[in-house]
């Protein structure tokens, strides 16, 4: 389960789940939002053209929303220049993505 925290309020999220991959390809009203990585709670509900995104401002309560806590949390790696980490419970480092490891080949 690759893991990111939200830029915005600071939330462990899965990049499956919240407004990761595609956070380059986007504009949104809220332009303070752009390329930023979202938690689903905090994803934009519109883009800059006004049209609806599909976000509805609410956790998807897919997991318990948890927030990141330096004092808590031991495990850290960098996916696209951004710090990002795994919890200690539950999450082995297999579960993890690296894809620092495509701008090597
Ligand atoms: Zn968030």
């Amino acid at each position: 389960m690759p893991l990111f925290i939200c830029e915005k309020c600071g939330a462990i999220e899965n990049t499956a789940l919240g407004h990761y991959w595609c956070r380059e390809y986007f504009k949104f009203k809220d332009a303070s939002l752009n390329n930023k990585a979202l938690c689903s709670e905090c994803a934009p509900l519109e883009f800059d053209d006004g049209q609806k995104t599909g976000n509805n401002g609410k956790w998807h309560g897919r997991f318990k929303k948890e927030f990141f806590d330096k004092s808590k949390d031991d495990a850290e790696l960098f996916m696209n220049g951004k710090a990002y980490l795994m919890l200690k419970a539950g999450i082995s480092g297999e579960d993890l993505v690296d894809d620092t490891k495509d701008d090597l080949l």
